[in-house]
């Protein structure tokens, strides 16, 4: 448990949460603040973070229980698609510093846009340098 981590305080019981479905090693519970409803997170009960820190057959372990919720949404409220969503770092917009994927129902009828704004490269090789840098520092 990392102190003052609000998800480790819902795995110690300490604050509430809304649980729909939990194992030995991970817990899933609503979003109290649903992009859309029925918004989900699911997190490893060990506080980790970010993913890139995480070992990798806990991240087999979460990834197993974010496709069951999203089963589980598209069955349980007719959904009609679900989004996978996971951010590191403020930069990228992460509020809460414990590893957590967003998985959120997706209805035709819902009324919300991501702000995807696609953008272009500037030229070409701009991409190929990037590709690059990626290519190179894959381990
Ligand atoms: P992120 O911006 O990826 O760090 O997302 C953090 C998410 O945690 C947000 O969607 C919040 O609405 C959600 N959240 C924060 N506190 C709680 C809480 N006590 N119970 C449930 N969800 C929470
Ligand atoms: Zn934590």
């Amino acid at each position: 448990m990392s102190a003052n981590c609000i998800f480790c305080k819902i795995v110690a019981g300490e604050i509430p949460a809304t649980k729909v479905y939990e194992d030995a090693d991970v817990l899933a519970f609503m979003d109290i603040g649903p992009v859309v409803k029925g918004h989900t997170l699911v997190i490893p009960k060990q506080h980790f973070d970010p993913l890139t820190a995480t070992p990798e057959p806990l991240l087999a372990q979460l990834m197993a229980v974010v496709k069951k919720i999203a089963a589980a949404q598209l069955s349980g409220l007719r959904a009609d698609g679900v989004n996978v969503m996971q951010a590191n770092g403020a930069a990228a917009g992460q509020v809460v510093p414990h590893l957590h994927f967003h998985v959120i129902p997706r209805f035709v009828t819902d009324g919300h846009r991501w702000n995807w704004a696609a953008k272009k490269y500037d030229d070409p090789a701009e991409l190929q340098r990037l590709a690059a840098a990626i290519k190179a520092a894959v381990t």
